[in-house]
């Protein structure tokens, strides 16, 4: 379901910074060759990411849910010149979608794919991050925030995608992923040690600060 009418997204589109020739490139051949296209974040949430962490300009990055890299390199445009963008994804074939794009670009060495489940991979990963980006399975969010959230430093933000699920998250009757997001939403503008902002921009993207350890 697309909240907002075409014609205003399509004026909206047209109306804000290029897609970057890579990725439209990326974006077609996602659409191509890979299952659910839809997952990829593409033109107006792509440029809002790049903006957003343009405007952290974080050290470090960690993102769940590489899929075939569009998130990754928005992100990466904010990223400082020697920082690393840690993004994880347990499935192979995406993975090796996204390799061949991140070494077209300036940020291959900012960039460190890791293959797996995610709840096995960031405990591993020893670094602190300034910004998040949950984008995988949706059961699993309140866990990876809870993962996150101490490698995170005050000042930092934790972006989560979709969590509007389609407007799922409005019915009474939920399945499985649509409670966790509503449980997810609701946990984190419960929680005191963030400021936080649920933009309904495309699937819905919670934007939350960290304010205190
Ligand atoms: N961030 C991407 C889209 C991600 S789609 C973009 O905006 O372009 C969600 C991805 O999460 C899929 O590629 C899927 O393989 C991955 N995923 C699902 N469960 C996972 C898990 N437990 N660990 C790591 N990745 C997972
Ligand atoms: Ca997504």
């Amino acid at each position: 379901m697309e909240f907002i009418n075409k014609e205003i997204l399509d004026y909206s589109a047209k109306n804000t910074e290029h897609e970057p020739d890579l990725l439209k490139k990326l974006n077609r051949e996602t659409w191509l060759k890979v299952m659910n296209p839809r997952m990829l974040s593409g033109h107006i949430q792509g440029r809002v990411l790049s903006m957003l962490s343009k405007m952290i300009k974080p050290r470090n990055i960690i993102e769940i849910g590489t899929y075939t890299g569009y998130s990754a390199l928005c992100l990466a445009e904010g990223i400082q010149p020697k920082g690393k963008l840690h993004t994880i994804d347990i499935n192979e074939e995406c993975v090796l979608i996204a390799n061949k794009y991140f070494q077209n670009t300036i940020f291959k060495n900012n960039i460190k794919q890791h293959i797996g489940n995610a709840l096995e991979i960031i405990p591993k990963i020893k670094c602190n991050f300034q910004l998040a980006f949950i984008d995988a399975d949706k059961e699993n969010y309140i866990n990876y925030f809870n993962m996150i959230f101490n490698k995170l430093d005050v000042g930092g933000y934790i972006i989560a995608d979709n969590v509007l699920w389609s407007g799922k998250v409005l019915k009474k009757q939920k399945d499985v992923e649509t409670q966790s997001l509503d449980d997810y939403n609701k946990m984190i503008i419960n929680n005191k040690k963030l400021k936080s902002v649920l933009m309904p921009i495309r699937d819905g993207l919670m934007v939350s600060e960290k304010i205190y350890e």
